[in-house]
């Protein structure tokens, strides 16, 4: 089955707002095994509306709308929808009396407006919506299914996965399923080499790498009748890439991230820690933080910019900085072991470096970063070169930072 998007507002097509229930639909429709083949974006205009709903009907069997659905003169989507198909609008009972019902509750009056949008086209089915006043629509005809829904996020997506998704499902078709086998501390080249006979002969599933700073994301996804026998097709692909990767490997699971396997590590070995970061002002601390539960682990952060802050917080020798520098080797583990005292925390990274674009010497090019990680009284200090704008460069090395620390605790 195919599955078409339109969505609808004049403010999607000046860029005032960004499309992401376009992006959210596209991902949901994918996942139920819809092919999905056309999205438009289309103004308030009852004229270019009617005609976009009309080539969307002579070509996909599905129709997804988003927006337009609200009680004002420029929420017209509902009623072009009826226009294209040739159909009355008659008020709903039961949506009628949902909207009485919302207004009761806030103690408010509704306005006359308010009772169009219990309008729906004839012979169509309300759908409910839990956050707000305009129900969703769903209207079959000559074997076309066309489903309305409003245009806020919060409203649209609730509605889609409670009850637009349940019913897509019910018209058969297969299902997708996917796996997420997340890498860290390898370049996307030579990940991608590594399997390189497995994508030449991919099929069902299939296997795509999709590359973020810091780590190399391999999807596994399969199609099939039932989610069960979906799942069983990735596994053993999935397994594979385990035995391929071994310890790069840090989680399967979606919803993990580099931060949170790391935090779990340290929670598992009842660890505490702290971070002492110059060149990152605060990065690494706010991506730890990222992950709820950090509190039983992470102490204090420094964000030690200037030389006298990493001599006067975290003990970094005077003679040490005048003679190498505060971008050098020597620095950042004096960083490590200095905030690992004076935050009592068992585990230390410190990162410092250049990230430009200005700064940059010929010995000492931007780019250059030291990452020492302390842990339980041993140092490990890594010299690293990257490449790119000061944030590009910044969210890189945080990303390293995190790897290098999970290499210590593997270690
Ligand atoms: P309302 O009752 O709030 O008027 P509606 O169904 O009429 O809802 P629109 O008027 O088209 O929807 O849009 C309302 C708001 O919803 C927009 O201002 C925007 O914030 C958000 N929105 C609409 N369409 C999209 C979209 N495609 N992607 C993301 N947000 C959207
Ligand atoms: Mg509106």
């Amino acid at each position: 089955m195919t599955v078409e998007l339109i969505c609808v507002g004049t403010e999607l097509l000046l860029g005032n707002i960004v499309n992401t229930n376009a992006a959210f639909l596209a991902e949901q429709c994918a996942a139920l095994g819809l092919s999905c083949y056309y999205q438009t974006v289309v103004g308030d205009n009852r004229e270019r509306l009617i005609q976009t709903v009309q080539t969307a009907l002579s070509r996909s069997d599905i129709v997804l709308l988003s927006g337009g659905l609200g009680p004002t003169k420029d929420d017209l989507t509902k009623e072009a929808v009826a226009e294209a198909l040739g159909l009355k609008l008659v008020e709903d009972e039961a949506s009628r009396a949902l909207i009485a019902e919302y207004f009761k509750v806030r103690g408010m009056e509704p306005t006359e407006n308010n009772w169009k949008q219990a309008l729906i086209p004839e012979g169509g089915r309300a759908i409910r919506n839990h956050n707000g006043t305009a129900p969703g629509i769903l209207v079959v005809k000559g074997g076309k299914r066309i489903i309305l829904m409003p245009g806020p996020p919060n409203e649209l997506r609730p509605m889609f996965t409670e009850e637009v998704a349940p019913y897509l499902r019910t018209l058969g078709g297969d299902v997708i399923a996917s796996v997420t086998v997340k890498l860290t501390g390898i370049g996307e080249s030579s990940a991608e080499t590594k399997v390189a006979d497995l994508m030449e002969k991919q099929e069902n599933p299939t296997l795509a790498p999709y590359a973020k700073t810091g780590e190399v994301h391999f999807r596994v996804t399969a199609r099939a009748k039932t989610e069960e026998e979906a799942a069983a097709l990735n596994a053993p692909l999935v397994e594979e890439l385990k035995r391929r990767f071994g310890t790069a490997v840090y989680t399967t699971d979606e919803a993990v991230t580099l931060e949170k396997a790391v935090v779990d590590m340290l929670l598992k070995k009842g660890l505490t820690m702290t971070v002492a970061e110059s060149c990152t002002g605060g990065m690494l601390a706010a991506r730890l933080v990222n992950v709820s539960g950090v509190s039983e682990v992470f102490k204090a952060g420094f964000v030690t910019y200037a030389n006298e802050a990493k001599r006067d917080l975290i003990h970094v020798k005077e003679e040490t900085l005048a003679q190498f520098g505060a971008v050098s080797r020597e620095t950042a583990r004096e960083m490590a072991q200095g905030a690992a005292e004076a935050a009592a925390a068992d585990v230390a990274v410190a990162i410092t470096g250049i990230a430009g674009p200005d700064g940059g010497t010929a010995e000492k090019p931007v780019g250059l970063v030291y990452i020492s990680c302390y842990v339980c009284g041993k140092i490990d200090t890594q010299e690293y070169h990257f490449i790119g704008s000061r944030m590009k460069i910044r969210e890189s090395v945080t990303a390293a930072a995190l790897t290098q620390l999970r290499r210590c605790l593997i270690a």
